[in-house]
């Protein structure tokens, strides 16, 4: 029997706090307008159906915005708490299969959450420059090359280089980063 049928985790997470994480995360110093910067900013009520969704006027620009405005986070269906352990079980390394039946999610929701989520995250991610002597700690080899290498490196060139760059990526965002910055 999986967990989820037994608990339903996410029935169990708060939404005030999940907003609350995305507010100290994306701005720890106070609320600043994500259109022009300033922090002369007051609350101008909250979304109709989440109380704890709030929403902001800048007095500098007379732009408005909520919580999630800008982030990888806005305009979905899904709520915020989904996300939130969406993100948590990514950190665990927890398959796009496992987290949708953790969460009871079609996979390829799951999938196309968690692809916004790294790509929000590498996003706000500088570029590594590496210097000096460098150590790789994880090596992938290919398998299954049936005795033909040189066609397996052929065939898999670009592709090949290319999910190097995703797992690079998955690696930088589990070390350094996060989604809620705008
Ligand atoms: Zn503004």
């Amino acid at each position: 029997m999986a967990a989820s049928d037994l608990i339903n985790l996410s029935g169990l997470i708060d939404d005030a706090k999940c907003f609350a994480l995305v507010r100290q995360h994306r701005w720890p110093a106070g609320v600043r307008c994500p259109v022009c910067g300033s922090g002369s900013v007051i609350r101008d009520g909250c979304d109709d159906t989440q109380p704890c969704w709030q929403r902001y006027r800048c007095k500098a620009c007379s732009g408005r915005f909520d919580d999630l405005t800008g982030t990888v986070l806005a305009g979905h269906h899904q709520p915020l708490r989904v996300w939130v352990l969406c993100l948590y079980f990514m950190g665990l390394n927890l398959s796009n299969r496992q987290i949708a039946l953790e969460l009871g999610l079609d996979t390829s929701d799951t999938q196309t959450m968690t692809e916004q989520l790294r790509r929000g995250l590498v996003a706000k991610t500088p570029a590594v420059e590496l210097k000096g002597e460098v150590e790789i700690d994880e090596v992938y080899v290919v398998a299954g090359h049936k005795g033909q290498p040189a066609a397996v490196a052929k065939r898999g060139g670009s592709g090949g280089a290319a999910n190097w760059q995703a797992r690079q990526d998955a690696a930088r965002w589990r070390r350094t980063s996060h989604p809620f910055s705008a």
